[in-house]
């Protein structure tokens, strides 16, 4: 068992235009955004960071904004919702601003004992806020948003598998306990995890594949403490059979991938060096930051990127 994983380290999805993404998490659900940067594999196109005042792991919604991407299909072999943490008694707060915002699919619900409060994100991404009774997270309040109903950070996410007992199996490898199951739903958490720490798998069986697009996740992100947990993960997950990447320099962490055999794109990502390596806390996410390779090419990804008004 990898006792070294903590839970979620960052979600990364796919989104139709910047503006809108960056409004919508620093705007409307006022996260803090810790990095404007490019996809490293694709300089054309923004890495847009968004997270709690420093972007702790656990925290960390990223994006990567094609301006001309299609709409996802929704189906099995993907990350169905991810969950956000918010105190006890804060969601009617929230059901009113994302209401007043116009937020589209909000819907109230109850799973495993927790009140949510599904929404939707700007290309119909997957999202709800879950009263957490135990967080012990700050949050960051936000002008219009009180310490009382600031989001904490991640609860966990939520997988769609036409058969989930291969990654279910993965999981359970990853440090991850079964807690609960109720119908076609299984929960498992990390225990003494970061707090980002549960995953809820939904069964079915018979339902089509996901089509990946706008508003799809890309990949999820496991946290390890540093770069030797990750080599020691590294090792055991290659031991077990699973083709795993080089680990990759991502700047603010560093990074391995592999596929799952349920179809989603896992990765297990470093707490070190974490977002503030290469600015100021207090003016994070502010400028473009580019890899030391992209530098020399600073003026033509300039002038293709549109900007970002805040
Ligand atoms: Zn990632």
């Amino acid at each position: 068992m990898l006792k070294q994983i903590q839970g979620l380290h960052h979600v990364t999805s796919l989104a139709a235009n910047a503006q809108e993404n960056s409004d919508f998490f620093t705007k409307d659900l006022g996260l803090r955004r810790i990095k404007k940067t490019v996809n490293f594999d694709a300089p054309e196109v923004y890495h847009l960071y968004y997270g709690d005042e420093v972007g702790t792991p656990g925290s960390v919604m990223t994006y990567f904004p094609f301006p001309h991407i299609v709409k996802g299909q929704p189906g099995t072999g993907e990350v169905a919702e991810t969950y956000f943490a918010v105190p006890r008694g804060s969601l009617g707060f929230w059901k009113e601003r994302l209401a007043k915002l116009n937020v589209a699919g909000i819907g109230e619900h109850e799973a495993f004992g927790e009140k949510r409060l599904r929404f939707a994100g700007p290309d119909g991404d997957g999202f709800s806020l879950i009263e957490v009774d135990d967080d012990t997270r700050e949050g960051r309040a936000a002008a219009d948003i009180g310490s009382a109903e600031a989001i904490r950070g991640f609860h966990g996410a939520s997988f769609r598998l036409a058969d989930p007992a291969p990654t279910a199996e993965l999981l359970k490898f990853m440090n991850y306990q079964e807690i609960e199951r109720k119908g076609a739903w299984t929960r498992y958490a990390v225990e003494g995890g970061n707090g980002a720490d549960v995953i809820d798998i939904e069964a079915l069986p018979s339902a089509d594949g996901a089509r990946q697009g706008a508003g799809s996740v890309h990949h999820i992100a496991f946290a390890v403490e540093d770069r030797a947990a990750q080599l020691a993960v590294r090792k055991a997950l290659l031991d077990t059979g699973y083709q795993v990447t080089p680990v990759i320099d991502r700047d603010y962490f560093w990074a391995i991938y592999f596929r799952t055999p349920g179809g989603i794109l896992f990765e297990v990502a470093t707490n070190e060096p974490g977002f503030d390596r290469d600015e100021d806390t207090a003016h994070l996410g502010e400028a473009l930051k580019l890899p030391t390779r992209y530098e020399p090419h600073r003026a033509e990804i300039e002038k293709i990127l549109d900007p970002i008004n805040d």
